[in-house]
């Protein structure tokens, strides 16, 4: 027999119970046939030698925002700066560079580092003219010149209203200065104009080679279609299949439509349908695009304080935080996707949302029973005992974000308050409560990188050194199994993905370290040496040897 390839004398671990180590995995046709003995009659076109290095199943990441990862990555990356006139000069070495009808786009300052927050003034005399929107590291303010205010409609910025729950920065004479804080950064931001669709293919290239360079090789990504923050074009699903023809889309993609992309199908008066047109829903495509569940938002943000809880947040005792569908609203959306095949993903964070999450599952499945259907809850970041106990019982996938614990847990604590703290972005509970647990980071919200995930699965420090919620540590065997098998479980996939095995599709990540042996305070520290998606190389720091 004549296969494509194997790749051997690695150390892989499987993840498959039944088989958990190999050295040897034959691929063909982009899937594995076998591995070890059961190739010793087989004969390849090719063999990589791995060099001994530790390798595992593909990373999966349950809900991470791919085009908007893109976004993030094509703008001026402005971190790195710690003073003000370096940061100008890359402004102006960007601007020789933007269309002079198009918007500089910049991210990642500090005025702790840098001094002071950017001015227009001085941004107009390195931008050539163009509009030049900065946004601040924590995301929560925004710096823009002269031109993006005259596009948004304020004249040489005069007439700059105040905004309820925003700040202005203004100089003496009543004038935007150019820094907008919170809700004020929508003054400008709604004149930013939407990615077009050859922006979106760039996008989508940049943030692909980023994730295989991560050792991810599939994605799960939230909210596409066009008129929400988190979609592109109303024509997304176009975006990502010519992405694939052209070789721009590395990882695999189960793509959740938004909520808003959703009505009401004619001909259907007595029951109604409820989705996109021709009844297209979750689980059709193949292994390189899939529908995915349809993503609605609940509630807001932990650390924002608006999340809808059921107890005020700490030190803010008229603060519940509220739900952005009310429930009502929130309960008939469920029940109607529910009953018209989709598998639902909703944003909650808050306890309180949780809850009206739960119900309307339980009302969907009382109406139309589906057994086995994979409703998920995104984030899913307080709940007390009975609330996981309950999302177990209907089936549920909560999906918390293991990145989110280093990168904002400080936040989270800050939020709660030491009597709730317990039970935020639980982990371990659900693997007790018999909760099938993915893996993700919700990039770009936080960075992508899989290993600083696991990382913080497994440490649970926050960015500070605090332990948050420590009962939740997961091992790291604990961890890996969520980011491989975990994940492909929450998109439906388990019987293509998670586990290296004969029949699954041959997607690997070769790595420095063995991440179950290594010490765990060191697990972010391990490096991805070489990725492998349907047998192919897509990513090799020199791992691969031919
Ligand atoms: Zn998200």
């Amino acid at each position: 027999m004549r296969i494509d390839a194997i790749y051997t004398n690695g150390r892989f671990r499987t993840m498959d119970p039944a088989r958990p180590a190999a050295t040897s995995i034959g691929v063909h046709g982009g899937r594995i046939v076998g591995v070890d003995e059961e190739l010793a009659n087989v004969y390849a076109h090719r063999t990589v030698d791995l060099n001994g290095a530790p390798a595992l199943p593909g990373f999966h990441d349950a809900h991470y925002h791919l085009s908007m990862t893109g976004r993030r990555l094509q703008s001026l990356d402005l971190g790195s700066f710690s003073s003000m006139g370096p940061l100008l000069e890359a402004v102006r070495e960007r601007a020789k560079k933007v269309p002079p009808d198009g918007w500089l786009l910049g991210a990642g300052y500090d005025q702790n580092i840098l001094g002071s927050h950017p001015v227009a003034d001085a941004l107009d005399r390195v931008a050539g003219g163009r509009p030049v929107l900065l946004q601040h590291v924590s995301g929560h303010m925004h710096v823009a010149n002269t031109a993006a205010f005259e596009r948004a409609g304020y004249h040489r910025r005069e007439g700059v209203p105040d905004v309820d729950g925003g700040y202005v920065v203004r100089d003496d004479d009543g004038r935007a200065q150019g820094l907008l804080q919170e809700k004020a950064m929508g003054l400008i931001q709604e004149a930013v104009p939407g990615p077009g669709l050859d922006d979106v293919q760039r996008n989508l290239a940049a943030a692909s080679e980023q994730a295989v360079a991560y050792g991810l090789t599939s994605l799960t990504e939230p909210g596409l279609g066009g008129g929400q923050t988190i979609g592109n074009t109303a024509a997304d699903f176009h975006s990502y299949q010519a992405a694939v023809e052209n070789g721009a889309l590395k990882p695999r993609m189960t793509l959740m439509p938004s909520i808003g992309a959703f009505h009401y199908l004619e001909g259907f008066p007595d029951q109604g349908w409820f989705g996109l047109d021709l009844g297209i829903r979750t689980g059709f495509g193949d292994d390189r695009i899939r529908v995915g569940p349809v993503k609605i938002f609940s509630d807001g943000s932990l650390i924002g304080k608006s999340a809808a809880m059921h107890q005020c947040y700490h030190g803010e005792p008229d603060n519940k935080g509220f739900l952005q569908l009310d429930a009502v609203a929130l309960m008939r959306i469920i029940v109607d996707a529910h009953k018209a095949g989709w598998t639902i993903a909703t944003h909650a964070i808050g306890d309180e949302a949780i809850d009206h999450v739960m119900d309307s599952v339980e009302q969907a499945q009382r109406e139309a029973p589906r057994p086995g259907v994979r409703h998920r809850i995104e984030h899913f970041a307080v709940a007390n005992a009975e609330q996981v106990k309950r999302a177990a019982g209907l089936g549920i996938v909560p999906v918390p974000q293991g990145r989110f614990i280093s990168a904002f847990g400080d936040g989270m604590i800050e939020a709660l308050g030491a009597e709730r703290v317990e039970h935020c972005y639980r982990m371990k509970s659900l693997l007790k409560a018999g909760i099938e647990l993915p893996g993700s980071t919700d990039s770009p919200v936080a960075d992508g990188n899989p290993l600083h995930s696991i990382h913080d699965m497994v440490n649970r420090l926050t960015h500070s050194g605090q332990e948050l919620a420590p009962d939740e540590r997961l091992s790291a065997r604990q961890a890996v199994r969520a980011y491989t098998y975990g994940s492909a479980y929450a998109a439906g996939e388990e019987h293509n993905k998670g586990t290296l095995s004969a029949g699954k599709l041959a997607d690997f990540v070769v790595l420095s370290d063995d991440l179950l042996e290594v010490d765990p305070a060191t697990i972010r520290d391990v490096t991805v040496g070489a990725t492998v998606i349907g047998g192919q190389s897509v990513y090799d720091d020199g791992a691969l040897r031919t």
